[in-house]
């Protein structure tokens, strides 16, 4: 018997039941009638079950055991020793997880998700509190399960970000921070400077529409094997590489949002295109990571689509679509307009300068709220500390504070990602002006296709073969570092203010 066939129809038969999961989600948040609720709700948690069964069976467990002895003296690169480790890991997540704790968090969630949407109407935390202590609790108690080594939020961490630990988590946001908070100060002085009334104004649906689908087009989102429609908060899903659904949300009084939630999309999306069709419906021909993920989402939403070469491209095309709109504005304005900075409560309207403070603030409040040191009822104060501190700004009630992400409805541990996106993307965009040479001269001429092609095989056809640091060091000659990405919004953002 060849055992390596088996458990590639096993993954095969796993990864199945999870697409078809996923077609029911898209459509759920896509096209679905709001009274289909329930019945889908009913349906997905039966394909949930199927998928656990299927993954977590003994026999795939004894099968991984007999094949890791197989390819012992294989490279760890090997394809095949490679899905085995990364089958192996998903599988010992699986399976050291008691089934009556997965279930105890699903209802906690639900609950706390109740208590979260109850608290927000009346801009409480405090509502929120006792189940979010329960959430918290659980989410312990799941990482006492699966074991760690120097603190539980070490499992909650790993779980998005494959190898990345709390404490080097902390030192790469503490790096973010001491390179980017005296920018901050800096530019909160001269925010005046900059006009962005033209972005927001009147913005016809459809020329909106089209104006992204040009964009992305360009960029290389391939329609023939992919699509695009509405929801209310903007997503990517994928049912296999050749089948690639994002979405974006249009504000018609105002350009920015739509346009922009389209390009990130698009980037999430490019990379599922480019997933090794080979490892298809196996584990390998998966991301390496939500930030990776995220990496790519922000390539082609910031250092493509806010870069000063991207306007020179585009504001002819945008001119064509927004005539009145953009009449007078020119390649400087509308670039200073897209790129206005200024220290905000929101993390998802927040800048490129400011993104990561939101995300330091979470991610501290998260460790601490793990490690015993902070109660959940303490979260606002210390909060609104936080936000002193890094943004010089005080949420005036808890609805733009602690409840602002229905994130801690679901557990801890993702909001990292985020950061490790930016960092990645900076990165990548340093190892490919070395490979490729100057980028901006070729987005000023509207060819996307040398960084794509680079991101092709430097990123997206690794599937998750390598781990993050070791696709970065291959593609880039480093691992995860910060330095990059301090650099590129210092020198961007100085110019722009005038620093
Ligand atoms: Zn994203």
């Amino acid at each position: 018997m060849d055992r390596f066939k088996d458990l590639l129809e096993r993954l095969h038969t796993a990864s199945d039941l999870e697409r078809a999961s996923a077609v029911l989600g898209w459509d759920q948040m896509t096209y679905m009638p709001a009274a289909g609720n329930a019945a889908r709700g009913e349906q997905l948690a039966t394909l949930a079950a199927l998928w656990h069964r299927e993954f977590t069976d003994p026999a795939t467990g004894d099968l991984l055991q007999a094949l890791e002895d197989d390819y012992q003296g294989r490279p760890q690169d090997d394809p095949q020793r490679a899905l085995v480790r990364v089958t192996r890991r998903a599988y010992d997540k699986q399976t050291k997880l008691p089934q009556d704790l997965v279930a105890e968090m699903q209802r906690a969630s639900a609950a706390a998700y109740e208590a979260w949407v109850a608290a927000r109407e009346e801009r409480r935390f405090a509502l929120f509190a006792p189940a979010f202590r329960r959430l918290m609790q659980l989410s312990r108690e799941s990482a006492e399960a699966i074991g760690y080594e120097q603190e539980p939020y070490d499992v909650l961490v790993d779980a998005d970000e494959p190898g990345l630990t709390a404490e080097r988590a902390a030192q790469l946001l503490e790096a973010l921070k001491d390179g980017i908070l005296p920018l901050v100060r800096q530019i909160a002085e001269r925010t005046g400077r900059i006009d962005r009334s033209m972005l927001h104004q009147d913005y016809p649906y459809e020329a909106q529409w089209q104006a992204g689908i040009d964009a992305v087009t360009a960029f290389g989102f391939d329609f023939a094997r992919g699509r695009q429609d509405v929801s209310i908060h903007p997503f990517t899903t994928s049912f296999g590489v050749d089948d690639v659904r994002i979405t974006t949300n249009i504000d018609v009084q105002g350009f920015p949002g739509g346009f922009y939630s389209t390009l990130h999309e698009a980037g999430h999306g490019m990379y599922e295109q480019g997933l090794p069709a080979e490892w298809a419906r196996t584990p390998l021909g998966q991301a390496i990571s939500g930030g990776v993920h995220e990496s790519q989402s922000r390539m082609w939403e910031n250092l493509v689509g806010r870069s000063r070469a991207f306007w020179e491209y585009f504001l002819p095309t945008a001119k064509r679509y927004f005539p009145s709109q953009l009449a007078g504005v020119d390649v400087d304005a509308i670039y200073r307009a897209v790129n206005y900075s200024a220290p905000s409560l929101i993390r998802v309207d927040a800048d490129e300068v400011t993104y990561n403070l939101h995300i330091a603030v979470r991610f501290e409040i998260e460790r601490a709220l793990l490690a015993g040191s902070l109660e959940p009822e303490d979260v606002p104060e210390a909060w609104s500390e936080k936000m002193r501190t890094y943004l010089g700004i005080v949420p005036p009630d808890d609805l733009s504070g602690a409840l602002q992400d229905i994130h801690w409805t679901g557990g801890f541990g993702s909001f990292i990602g985020y950061s490790v996106g930016n960092v990645v993307s900076a990165q990548l965009w340093q190892g490919a002006s070395r490979d490729l040479g100057d980028l901006d001269e070729m987005i000023r001429a509207g060819a996307f296709s040398p960084l794509l092609g680079w991101l092709r095989t430097n990123v997206h056809a690794v599937g998750s073969t390598h781990s993050t640091d070791e696709m970065l060091r291959r593609a880039t000659g480093s691992p995860l570092t910060a330095q990059p990405y301090i650099d590129y919004i210092q020198k961007k953002y100085r110019a722009i203010y005038g620093l």
